[in-house]
């Protein structure tokens, strides 16, 4: 048993020093021969095609961009690095503009005082007001007490606890919606945070793993510690944020971060950033919570080493030429070939962890209509715009693809049929509400199909292809499944 603890203890300490930081795989899965990084890895964008006329005459107008970062955040001084690593890829340059919170940050958003939030979660509520891009990073959250506190395997066992927490931590509204009961007191820094806690005028608080590491590099907190690692639902998941209006400089960031490589965000995150560790507690009483908590952990260092060799598998090169093998070039979104292979991949996932998925498929109403009244030129952009209203509806998990030439897929995991009929109509409506000028409204056809266990991608396809087309057949503008 003794032994077993050690091992334990090693695994537990080394896990959280390695896991600090998750950086996304970019969907790069592809089989390039190892290549050793280079100083090209952070090679501008510009001189390729990736950029659109309208994009390219953004970068060339020489504007200042401002990126608001909240100066009481841990991760102010990262997502400072990470849009400048970012923005240097498309040539766009731009200026910190410290804010003192989140709500300070949405407010300049709008006033014109803030054009990139730098370090934004996407909600639902949120994309109605701003642009998001596809996630950076995502970090694992972790719940910090004091020292002689019991390990926790979840928040139910201090639901009825007091966190201290920084107003602009998202983890709050995170915490909310699955433990009601949890009670929250706001203080200004990370500083307030510890004292509250060494004071006992809260019981801990919620940081993202990054956090903590920064709150442990502080010779003062070595009363306190990680008390238990959260599950991804309440993972900190950071994209740049932007105005709806600016389109452009939403896709301008978009392309670049895609042709980041990952490993040099990872490096940016995990620079000093390390969680010290004191084993002086009574492990076998809750050797329990070890094993579960060791296992989350083993899955997390095996994927981070995973993301790693993966990463450096690519070069920038590589990466532009990724880029615009996935896209689909006038509308953005995923190609054909990349749905492909996505779709493959959460036919897997969803047979090894038994999670459901569904698939939407759609395609524009009297779409020759348009082109021959209006001309190609004007069709091309009903397209665009209809890609851009789908994609700004969705969740950040599901993919969406160009199918054919005006039909799209949508892959949702973890989503079952019911949820996926919901999304659809929520599409639907939104589209036949969205106004196209010069042609005034567009609609679209919708058939879904919720995936049967070890059915092919071919099979559902077919079924959700069946459905759209009795949604043509009873008038369109309809949902079937
Ligand atoms: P339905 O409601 O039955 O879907 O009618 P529809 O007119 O949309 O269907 P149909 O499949 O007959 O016409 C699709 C048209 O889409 C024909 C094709 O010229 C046009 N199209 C396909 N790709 C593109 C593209 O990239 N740009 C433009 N402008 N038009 C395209
Ligand atoms: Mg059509
Ligand atoms: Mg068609």
């Amino acid at each position: 048993m003794t032994k077993f603890v050690h091992i334990t203890l090693l695994l537990l300490n080394l896990a959280l020093i390695s896991m600090n930081c998750l950086v996304f795989a970019q969907d790069t899965e592809t089989s390039l021969n190892k290549q050793p990084s280079s100083p090209s890895d952070n090679q501008p964008l510009y001189s390729s095609q990736i950029f659109t006329p309208e994009e390219r005459a953004l970068i060339d107008s020489n504007r200042i961009f401002k990126v608001c970062n909240v100066i009481q955040q841990a991760s102010n001084d990262a997502s400072i690095g990470i849009v400048s690593l970012i923005a240097n890829k498309s040539g766009l340059q731009f200026e910190a503009t410290p804010l003192l919170s989140w709500a300070k940050s949405l407010e300049g958003l709008k006033t014109g005082r803030c054009d990139i939030l730098p370090w934004a979660t996407k909600t639902e509520a949120r994309s109605k007001l701003m642009n998001f891009t596809r996630p950076y990073v995502r970090i694992k959250r972790v719940v910090v007490a004091k020292k002689q506190e019991p390990y926790i395997r979840d928040l139910d066992e201090v639901s009825d606890k007091i966190f201290a927490m920084l107003k602009s931590n998202y983890a709050v509204t995170q915490v909310r919606k699955t433990h009601p009961n949890v009670q929250f007191v706001y203080v200004d820094t990370v500083q307030d945070e510890i004292d509250y806690i060494l004071q006992d005028k809260a019981y801990g608080t919620i940081v993202s793993l990054y956090s903590a590491a920064n709150l442990f590099n502080n010779e003062q907190v070595r009363e306190l510690k990680v008390v238990g690692v959260l599950p991804p639902i309440y993972d900190d998941i950071a994209s740049l944020a932007t105005r709806r209006e600016d389109s452009a400089l939403h896709n301008i960031l978009e392309k670049s971060l895609i042709a980041t490589n990952p490993r040099l965000i990872e490096e940016f995150m995990t620079e000093g950033a390390v969680v010290s560790y004191d084993p002086d507690v009574d492990y076998q009483k809750y050797w329990g919570v070890a094993v579960s908590v060791i296992f989350v952990v083993l899955i997390l260092v095996w994927w981070n080493r995973y993301l790693k060799t993966l990463n450096a598998k690519l070069t920038d090169s590589q990466r532009k030429l990724e880029l615009l093998s996935v896209t689909d070039p006038l509308t953005n979104v995923y190609n054909r070939l990349k749905m492909d292979e996505a779709f493959t991949q959460e036919i897997e996932k969803s047979k090894r962890y038994h999670s459901p998925l569904s698939v939407i498929m759609l395609d524009v109403d009297h779409f020759k209509n348009i082109n021959d009244e209006y001309g190609h030129v004007v069709g091309d952009g009903v397209l665009k715009k209809i890609a851009q209203t789908i994609q700004s509806n969705l969740r950040t998990n599901d993919f969406l693809g160009r199918w054919g030439g005006e039909e799209f897929l949508i892959i949702c995991p973890s989503t079952d049929i019911d949820k996926a009929q919901l999304v659809a109509k929520k599409l639907r409506s939104t589209l036949a509400n969205t106004e196209f000028s010069p042609l005034g409204k567009v609609t679209a056809s919708f058939g879904v199909a919720g995936w049967e266990n070890g059915e092919s991608q071919e099979s559902i396809i077919s079924r959700a292809d069946s459905a759209l087309y009795r949604a043509k057949d009873s008038g369109r503008n309809k949902v079937c499944i």
